[in-house]
């Protein structure tokens, strides 16, 4: 099976690999919580996609946050 890795935010494909088989740990999975695995983590038949901010995003988030802190104070 294949396991995609996608931004949520650009919809970019960010890496994918291919998997014997579904294993939550050896994809470090068995780190979240149930609630975060059902919001991340889609399976459609042979396919997973699991949510990944890309780095240009996460840069975004972090630059929005900055400028939203630098604000408050
Ligand atoms: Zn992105």
């Amino acid at each position: 099976m294949k396991v995609f890795y996608r931004c949520p935010k650009c919809q970019k494909l960010i890496d994918f690999l291919e998997v014997e088989e579904y294993n939550e740990k050896a994809l470090g999975l068995n780190i979240l919580t149930e609630d975060e695995k059902e919001d991340i983590i889609e399976v459609e038949y042979d396919n997973i996609y699991i949510d990944l901010t890309c780095d240009e995003c996460l840069e975004e988030d972090n630059w929005v946050e900055m400028i939203h802190n630098v604000r408050i104070h």
